[in-house]
């Protein structure tokens, strides 16, 4: 089978690289007109599941060389002490393999280990659709024109694929309220690997270090109701003057650095809620069909695991294996779904009290002993969403002689 995938960043690769391992030929379609470089994007986490899918690829030991060591925070308030939280002792108590990575050096190893078995197109967009059951002819930008068995849409939260085969984002799409905005600038305040957190009702400030680049990158999550242009970074960058201008703290000398940053991130913080991630021999996967909200629902890790999981279906079932391979993930997704709202409200604080509670239990936790703190959890929603992400086994489909670079 062809089958052409959209979008290179953490679904596409994992989708392209299992896909060659059981002998289907597949492209992948990416916009940007080259590899991402590797430092660009935020820190992005994979939990168990979602690390064992990148150790069965032969990418683990490139991916814990990778991390982004941010091993301390501290989370500062107005009016009260700073509150230090052992960061990479959480992570120990939540999972003996978790890893935070910046995604675009996550998206270069994923690429690494698929570039030379799958075709890659840069560059380049699917412009339309035809499915006529027995496959989709695919019409590019570029003009070209192609014939696939399968297309499969791994272009994020908004979609390409999605809109051509199941409609305008506006009706797919659930504002969870909050908005996100994320850019580089220098480290003026010698972070290194440490992490700044400031928190207010409504509100919350990150700054935090870039070992790779001596940089830093400074985010900010508040809630809100607001209008403005998804293309025009100009209005977005006054939209975040007007809400922080007046804000305090060190978000003065953040902001002197927003007018020069090339790498401007601001989005709704929204989910994807379609019922189904099929439609006829197109598909979803990743963000792209159930993305949780960004930075509050582990996307990164339900990407890479949905990815092996529709490989592998799609191994034993052929064109069917899309719907086991819904059926399989669909309960992840769900619990993913319930899970990003409450994330949301534990970190940018809904109330007084979430202000007063978040930072003493987030620098409580990491005290207690690593067996404690993996009982709790795995008792809370966070933890059981974690725990439960299904990993069948698919080594008996693999099929190493398919396994060579396409010529
Ligand atoms: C600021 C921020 C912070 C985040 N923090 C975290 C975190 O802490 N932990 C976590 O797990 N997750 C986090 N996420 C979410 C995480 O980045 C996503 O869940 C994850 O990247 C999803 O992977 P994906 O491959 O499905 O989609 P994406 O990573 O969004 O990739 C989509 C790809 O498709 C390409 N594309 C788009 N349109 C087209 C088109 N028309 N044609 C061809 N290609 C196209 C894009 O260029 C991109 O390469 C965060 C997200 C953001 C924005």
């Amino acid at each position: 089978m062809k089958i052409l995938i959209s979008g290179a960043s953490v679904a596409g690769p994992v989708l392209a690289y299992w896909l060659r391992r059981y002998g289907f030929e597949p492209t992948v379609v990416e916009r940007t007109p080259a590899a991402r470089h590797g430092l660009g994007g935020h820190a992005v986490d994979l939990f168990s599941s979602a690390a064992e899918v990148t150790r069965r690829m032969g990418c683990w030991d490139a991916i814990e060389a990778a991390r982004t060591r941010l091993d301390a925070m501290t989370i500062e308030r107005f009016g009260k002490r700073p509150v230090e939280v052992d960061l990479s002792r959480m992570y120990a108590g939540i999972s003996s393999r978790h890893v935070e990575i910046l995604r675009g050096e996550l998206t270069r190893i994923l690429y690494g280990a698929s570039r030379d078995s799958a075709e890659y197109v840069f560059g380049d967009s699917i412009a339309s659709l035809a499915d006529d059951g027995a496959g989709v002819d695919v019409t590019f930008d570029s003009g070209l024109e192609r014939r696939f068995d399968l297309v499969i849409g791994a272009d994020g939260l908004h979609s390409n694929v999605r809109r051509l085969a199941f409609g305008p984002e506006e009706q797919l799409n659930r504002p969870l309220g909050g908005y996100l905005a994320v850019f580089s600038m220098p480290d003026v305040f010698g972070l290194g690997n440490h992490t700044l957190a400031h928190l207010s009702v409504g509100k919350l400030v990150g700054i935090y270090g870039v070992r790779q680049t001596g940089q830093v990158r400074a985010g900010f999550l508040f809630r809100g109701n607001f209008q403005y242009d998804h293309r025009d970074k100009d209005e977005q960058k006054a939209l975040l003057v007007k809400e922080f201008g007046d804000y305090g703290w060190k978000v003065p000398q953040l902001l002197e650095h927003l007018g020069a940053a090339d790498d401007f991130y601001f989005d709704g913080i929204a989910q994807i809620t379609l019922d189904s991630w099929t439609s006829g021999r197109v598909a979803l996967v990743g963000d792209a069909g159930y993305c949780p909200g960004p930075a509050v629902g582990g996307g990164t890790s339900l990407a890479v695991v949905a990815a092996y999981v529709l490989a592998g279906e799609l191994a034993r079932a052929g064109v069917d294996g899309l719907r086991s391979y819904e059926r399989l993930i669909r309960p992840v997704v769900e619990q993913s779904r319930r899970l990003s709202p409450k994330v949301m409200g534990t970190i940018i604080p809904n109330s007084k009290l979430a202000l007063q509670l978040m930072p003493v239990a987030a620098a409580a936790l990491p005290k207690l002993p690593t067996a404690v703190q993996r009982f709790i959890w795995s008792q809370n929603a966070v933890g059981k969403a974690l725990s439960s992400v299904p990993l069948p086994d698919y080594s008996d489909l693999v099929q190493p002689e398919r396994s060579q670079p396409i010529a």
